[in-house]
């Protein structure tokens, strides 16, 4: 495995940092004070050196460091830690993993989907456990989670779906219109499924929270450090502009960045999703809308989901509508078309409020494989170099789990001591489906995505 940097996908956005200050992209990354950290400026040994600093990198670190303290572990990152996705994204912890439970039941077995998803709950109770035990200040909400359904036909799918959940021993349960009402109003909601377990969190507050554990424990951690180069062997070589670091292992927590490093390129895909934020509401247009009372974080059943919930200063961010793939896998911050998009959406599911206004709009770069399954695995002719990613839009819970799945590989790998995580989950070394290269991928894409839309519209959801 020989990696090189392609740097035109990050030429359509600008730098994290300009004049030596930070330049938040979310309303999240607005409300952490960050102070850019220095760039790696000499050659380095370690033990495990750790490409990107977002959940997934973190979460390697820190279940290295509580299982081995003394290992010397390097973090290199290209903008701040937190500045992608997981500084950007809705905040919802949930079990989803695949399209839905129906659909991973459908193509991995019910067997294989009940233990995905028991494995994803554990994410779910792991993320609020790390907070907890680090009085980490990220404003967690356990919320719980409603899937609402807007026509008759995800109505139906729903129904069949809890059916399989209750099979497989999980507590969700159906929401009619009216017992809907009690958690949130809109004409076009016909009922829901609740799911009690999932939580909301300020993903900015989490990302830089965690730093601050990992450094606690010892990690060393490179910001404005953007690696160019990865060659295999023993030690793995990472070479940035400033110095090359020789790890013992590396791994690889890019997510949907991976492919600019050309890691899984044509298996990958640097897919983009947006959001819109609101002003505070009143408590009177809180309650107008039924949201007061529960706070559930919400969803529309579609094949291109509204994911919406309250802030802890209680704006709605309106997420979802569409989701994009550009030319040339370039990565985004906004874009204009889906913004107007998602605030007709909002005005349109709740009228009452259209006189609201929008204060913020941004995205983010996720990674997702063509069957919205992650991957994770062990790679390289020397076997020391790992990954994790491509967990598409709901990666917060999984990729602050994947040092509790990678860890004791990695550990075990090097001959350390370490007990193996009770079940490999299926997409331990699964290689996702392999894409043709663009123009072919995205114009493939662009008809996929269309497809899909107009079964969204036939649906009437
Ligand atoms: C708008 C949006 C909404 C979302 N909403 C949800 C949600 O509500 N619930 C949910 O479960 N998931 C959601 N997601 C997905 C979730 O945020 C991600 O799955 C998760 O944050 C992935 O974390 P990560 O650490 O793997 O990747 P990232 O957070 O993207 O971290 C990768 C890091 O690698 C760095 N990097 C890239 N290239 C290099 C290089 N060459 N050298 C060094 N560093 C490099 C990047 O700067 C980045 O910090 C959302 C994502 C977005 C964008």
């Amino acid at each position: 495995m020989h990696l090189r940097l392609d740097e035109r996908p990050f030429s359509t956005v600008p730098p994290a940092v300009a004049n030596g200050a930070y330049q938040p992209v979310s309303f999240w990354q607005e409300t952490v004070d960050v102070t850019p950290g220095v760039p790696l400026a000499e050659d380095l040994d370690c033990d495990v050196v750790i490409a990107g600093g977002g959940y997934t990198g973190l979460s390697v670190a820190y279940h290295l460091k509580q299982q081995k303290p003394d290992l010397d572990i390097v973090i290199l990152e290209r903008s701040v830690v937190g500045h992608g996705a997981s500084g950007r994204n809705g905040g919802f912890a949930m079990p989803l993993i695949g399209w839905d439970l129906y659909h991973a039941a459908s193509a991995l077995g019910e067997e294989t989907a009940g233990a995905a998803y028991r494995l994803m709950y554990q994410a779910v109770d792991h993320l609020k456990q790390v907070v907890a035990e680090h009085q980490i200040a990220c404003d967690l909400e356990a919320t719980g989670y409603i899937l609402i359904n807007t026509c008759t036909a995800r109505e139906k799918r729903a129904r069949r779906e809890l059916e399989l959940a209750h099979r497989l021993g999980f507590d969700h349960t159906w929401l009619d219109r009216d017992a809907l009402q009690d958690y949130i109003r809109c004409d076009q909601y016909r009922s829901g499924v609740l799911d009690p377990h999932p939580c909301i969190i300020n993903p900015a507050k989490l990302a830089r929270g965690l730093k601050a554990v990992v450094e606690g424990m010892g990690v060393r951690i490179y910001e404005q450090t953007s690696i160019n180069e990865i060659v295999d062997g023993a030690p793995v070589q990472v070479r940035t502009p400033g110095g090359i670091v020789r790890g013992t292992q590396a791994v690889l927590a890019l997510n949907g960045f991976s492919g600019a490093l050309g890691f899984m390129k044509s298996r990958i895909l640097p897919v983009h999703t947006y959001i819109v934020l609101t002003e505070p509401l009143s408590d009177a247009q809180l309650e107008a809308i039924g949201w007061a009372k529960h706070r559930a974080s919400l969803e529309t059943a579609r094949n291109f989901i509204h994911y919406f919930r309250l802030t802890a200063d209680n704006r709605i961010a309106f997420g979802g509508e569409d989701a994009e793939l550009y030319p040339g896998g370039s990565f985004r911050n906004e874009d204009p078309g889906i913004f107007e998009a998602l605030k007709a959406r909002f005005r349109q599911y709740f009228p009452t409020l259209r006189d609201l206004q929008f204060t913020h709009a941004w995205g983010g770069t996720l990674g997702v494989s063509v069957d919205m399954f992650p991957t994770f695995g062990q790679g390289g002719s020397a076997k020391n170099i790992f990954h994790a990613c491509a967990y598409a839009g709901h990666g917060v819970s999984l990729s602050n789990y994947a040092g509790a799945i990678l860890a004791p590989e990695m550990l075990r790998a090097a001959g350390h001591n370490a007990e193996a995580h009770p079940g490999k989950p299926f997409f331990y070394n699964r290689i996702p489906f392999w894409l043709p290269p663009d123009p072919l991928r995205y114009l493939g894409m662009r008809g996929y995505r269309a497809l899909l839309r107009a079964h969204d519209r036939i649906q009437g959801a």
